[in-house]
């Protein structure tokens, strides 16, 4: 694999939510390989340090990533959206399509939205979306989605997960069900899909710390698995993930 970063230009900088932004980059070079739905980049912000980042949407040597303030570096990104930057991929394993020509069961939790939004735009899918509140909520475009909120200011009241019986979905009816979202999001819906008797056919897009996301480091260790994140996922079996629901779970 090609494992050097390629410099890429701001060409859209949109805050479309509370803290957060759509950011469009021109890669400069012709990339070896286009991103699939699922892979992610090292964006490397010049002076600072490079994050993981999932696709949002690729068209044309143009990247679209969707990113929220957590701390210095997505803040730098959001705020002042730096002009050239450089990028590391694309990495991490596609997320399959449906298997035999079915709808796949979209469930994403704020920024979790980005790699299922790339996804719905490839493979027939309902997207089912839950935000903390009306300010947190954006268009993306896509039809087929569904919105659930907190508080209620926006779509039906309630978790993602929640939101399942509310517009009574049934996850059995779907040939594959993936989740991303923040840790307690996914926790959620491995226990929701545990119950319903369909985690065979699910998949979480985790997030672990991702340092070098080329496999050597170890960072990105999945917690009681010998998966690497960055090479084996992000987007995992649900079923191999019981080890990771009891270290990441307790808490949730
Ligand atoms: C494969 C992958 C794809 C991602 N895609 C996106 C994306 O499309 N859009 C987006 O906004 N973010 C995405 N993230 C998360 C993003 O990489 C982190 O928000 C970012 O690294 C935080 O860096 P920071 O320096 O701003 O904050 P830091 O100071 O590093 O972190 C601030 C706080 O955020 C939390 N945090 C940071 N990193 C993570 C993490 N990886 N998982 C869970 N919590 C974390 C921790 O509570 C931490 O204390 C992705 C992460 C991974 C692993």
């Amino acid at each position: 694999m090609e494992a050097s970063y390629i410099a890429a230009e701001l060409i859209e900088h949109r805050r479309v939510a509370r803290d957060t932004a759509i950011l469009a980059y021109r890669l400069l070079e012709e990339p070896q390989r286009q991103p699939l739905p699922g892979q992610f980049y090292m964006f490397h912000v010049p002076g600072v340090e490079a994050v993981p980042l999932s696709v949002y949407n690729y068209s044309q040597r143009t990247i679209w990533f969707l990113v929220k303030e957590r701390g210095e570096t997505t803040r730098i990104i959001v705020e002042e959206a730096p002009r050239r930057i450089g990028l590391l991929g694309p990495l991490g394993k596609p997320l399959p399509p449906p298997p035999r020509g079915g709808r796949a069961l979209l469930l994403a939790g704020g920024v979790g939205v980005a790699p299922l939004a790339f996804y719905a735009r490839h493979h027939p899918s309902t997207l089912l979306l839950g935000v903390r509140s009306r300010e947190y909520y954006f268009d993306t475009g896509i039809g087929c989605v569904l919105v659930a909120s907190d508080d209620g200011s926006i779509g039906v009241r309630g978790t993602v997960i929640e939101a399942i019986d509310s517009y009574r979905i049934e996850p059995a009816s779907y040939s594959l069900i993936i989740a991303a979202g923040p840790t307690p999001m996914l926790c959620a819906a491995y226990a929701e899909m545990k119950r319903r008797g369909v985690l065979g056919k699910t998949i979480l897009v985790l997030e672990e710390e991702t340092i070098c996301g080329l496999g050597f480091c170890g960072s990105c260790l999945i917690p009681g698995t010998s998966l690497r994140l960055c090479r084996e996922g992000p987007g995992v079996e649900a079923r191999l993930l019981s080890s990771w629901f009891q270290a990441r779970c307790k808490a949730c």
